[in-house]
């Protein structure tokens, strides 16, 4: 049994819960507090740290590469693809705003993206054209044959260049999202998992050990890890593994790379090369909310980095890691009500730390 002391602090009741303390959940906290600064909010978090996809990404402060946008804007029109461009702009723009560059090593270094067919080529002008409004920009994606050399991608056929990418430390960012949270008096529950809810009047948010704390309102920021709540979302969890070489001597690449439509992605982490993604050589088994690295993922991104970024050049791996991220039939975000009393920030694909900010903007509007 708890203490009255327990019950009347920790777990009283609040105006609004949040569950996950990822960039989604930490966002929302943040421009609901902006905003109702009256508010009490709770963040339950089920791990330790937050565990997900926020401090297990590849820290690409992702605008969005060329053939991404092409394909964006076949699959669901003009109208929505400049939409999600938008606010990944928007986002980055608000993280820049709310931290130094140098708190969450943020370099603006720009994003490229290999193409090794013409086609993708022919629509630069087009989509430079409709980007502008956005980015401000006449020519948002650039062809840079100059710089394929420079960067030592000797077996890459089109260098394209996007200067409103950047990278980030996404466990710093992370840190001072928290950091800006205690500010704002946002409370925490850490270790704690939540079971499942009950909504009447108000929301019971039931714990482990028959605990549980009520609230007015409650916002699922559990992307990947939806489906136990919210059976009829669609969401389709997608692990993505990554590997981080040791440092290299006389290291060239200096930015952040998309290839293969996005599937791969690497950067560069000081003078070493982040790698991450291939997850189409193995769909079903990546499928998972499973933590875990395989054989057979690593192996392939390592003959990549062998083949395409370094070759003819030894190189140790130091370290291996995967993070669950959230997919769908539809690339848009669900930012929604889902019941009288309860919301959801979530799916927020492979692009959540340029996505997030804005999302909490538009939650925070909502409730
Ligand atoms: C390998 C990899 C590389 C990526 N690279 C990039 C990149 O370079 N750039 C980019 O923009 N995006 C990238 N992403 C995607 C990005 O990281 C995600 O979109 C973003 O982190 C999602 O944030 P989130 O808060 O929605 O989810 P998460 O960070 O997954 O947070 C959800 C939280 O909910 C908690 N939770 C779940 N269930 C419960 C429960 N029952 N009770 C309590 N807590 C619970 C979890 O513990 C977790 O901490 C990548 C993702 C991966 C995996």
């Amino acid at each position: 049994m708890n203490s009255i002391w327990e019950l009347d602090t920790f777990y009283r009741k609040r105006d609004i819960i949040i569950i996950g303390a990822g960039f989604s959940g930490l966002w929302t906290a943040i421009s609901i507090k902006e905003k109702y600064p009256d508010k009490f909010v709770l963040i339950i978090e089920r791990n330790t740290i937050p565990l997900g996809a926020s401090t297990r990404n590849a820290g690409f402060a992702c605008f969005g590469s060329l053939t991404e946008v092409i394909a964006d804007s076949q699959k669901m029109g003009w109208e929505k693809t400049l939409e999600l461009v938008k606010m990944r702009f928007d986002g980055l723009q608000k993280i820049q705003h709310y931290f130094k560059n140098s708190e969450i090593d943020f370099e603006l270094s720009g994003g490229y993206e290999i193409v090794n067919h013409e086609e993708p080529l022919s629509h630069i002008d087009a989509v430079n054209e409709k980007l502008k409004a956005i980015t401000g920009l006449d020519q948002t994606y650039t062809l840079r044959q100059d710089k394929i050399k420079e960067f030592g991608l000797g077996k890459s056929e089109f260098l394209i260049e996007n200067p409103c990418e950047g990278s980030l430390h996404s466990g710093k960012l992370v840190q001072k999202l928290l950091e800006k949270c205690h500010e704002l008096k946002i409370e925490f529950l850490f270790a704690t998992e939540v079971q499942n809810i009950e909504e009447t009047d108000k929301v019971e948010v039931h714990l482990s050990a028959g605990l549980s704390v009520k609230a007015d309102q409650l916002i699922y920021c559990t992307n990947a890890f939806t489906s136990k709540f919210l059976e009829k979302e669609n969401i389709i969890p997608a692990r993505g593994q990554v590997l981080l070489t040791e440092p290299i001597d006389g290291l060239k690449l200096k930015g952040t790379f998309h290839y293969d439509e996005g599937y791969y992605y690497f950067r560069n982490l000081g003078n070493r090369v982040l790698l991450g993604g291939g997850r189409n050589q193995d769909f079903k088994t990546e499928e998972t909310t499973a933590f875990e690295t395989t054989e057979f993922l690593q192996n392939h991104l390592e003959n990549f980095l062998k083949e395409v970024i370094l070759p003819h050049q030894n190189i140790k791996i130091a370290l291996r890691w995967s993070g669950i991220m959230a997919m769908g039939e539809e690339k848009s975000p669900i930012v929604k009500q889902v019941s009288e009393r309860q919301f959801c920030a979530v799916r927020l694909s492979g692009m959540g730390v340029a996505l997030a900010p804005k999302m909490g903007e538009i939650m925070a509007d909502m409730i």
